[in-house]
């Protein structure tokens, strides 16, 4: 299993790469999540042994446990002289408020945050940890009601808002794109996204580290980095030929 989840992310990583040349883009530039939530324990696991340093889940639940674990492989390991960085973890599902402090003491970037009431609770919870939470702002690029997130309209406003909070610090954008085969429905929804991304910026409605967009998942990637994305979420891609032993759990 191990052999094979290597050989997907190398294969991703080389997608990536020749996405980027397409798009005279640097490849350092754009960070590959790997979204574990369709994973057990052990390809987690696996994940981390091959030295993948960027994880990504999308149920708080899911989330703590596995970064707990994670944390007690590599303490174990380093116990006897190997050093492992420790990957960082990002939240990139739908975020409740009631699910903000057990959240908090685990997560590095949280990509999914759509209110400015939860932009609240995370800065009053980060400034009791004594740190600032690094998170993007969830766009409904498609507009349609199934999809979590800010509405176009009020984005630079609420970016303006979050901006007076301390403890919280908004990167950039995250969006899903459609559900569709159709690679110009996916390149029209980045391309919308980035518009939106460069207005902010050209406002200085933002801070100077308003610099990242979450853009792209295994069916859409390659658009996205068309579009500038710097993180892109990769979960099913990873999988491929891997027997997870359980069906998906749908997108949260
Ligand atoms: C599940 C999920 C992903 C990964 O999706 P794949 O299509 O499996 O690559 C990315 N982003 C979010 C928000 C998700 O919930």
């Amino acid at each position: 299993m191990k052999r094979k989840l290597a050989e997907n992310w190398k294969r991703i990583e080389q997608r990536v790469h020749d996405a980027c040349t397409r798009a005279d883009r640097d490849p350092s530039k754009v960070t590959i999540v790997a979204v574990t939530k369709y994973a057990t324990l052990d390809i987690v696991r696996a994940l981390v042994d091959i030295g993948i340093t960027d994880l990504g889940e999308s149920r708080v639940q899911e989330f703590t446990k596995r970064a707990a674990a994670a944390n007690e492989w590599l303490r174990r390991r380093s116990g006897s002289g190997e050093t492992t960085q420790r990957p960082r973890w990002h939240m990139v599902g739908h975020l409740q408020r009631n699910k903000v402090k057990p959240l908090l003491p685990w997560v590095d970037v949280i990509h999914s945050v759509d209110s400015l009431r939860l932009a609240e609770d995370i800065d009053a919870g980060s400034a009791k940890l004594d740190r600032v939470t690094p998170i993007l702002l969830q766009i409904n690029i498609t507009g349609q009601s199934s999809q979590h997130g800010v509405a176009v309209a009020a984005i630079t406003h609420l970016v303006e808002q979050i901006l007076t909070l301390k403890n919280i610090e908004v990167r950039g954008l995250m969006g899903i794109g459609p559900l569709t085969e159709d690679p110009d429905e996916s390149r029209y929804a980045f391309g919308r996204i980035r518009e939106l991304f460069d207005e902010i910026v050209a406002l200085r409605a933002c801070g100077p580290n308003f610099t990242d967009l979450s853009l792209g998942m295994s069916n859409d990637f390659e658009y996205a980095i068309e579009f500038g994305a710097t993180y892109v979420r990769i979960g099913s891609a990873l999988l491929e030929g891997i027997d997870v032993g359980k069906e998906p759990v749908s997108a949260g």
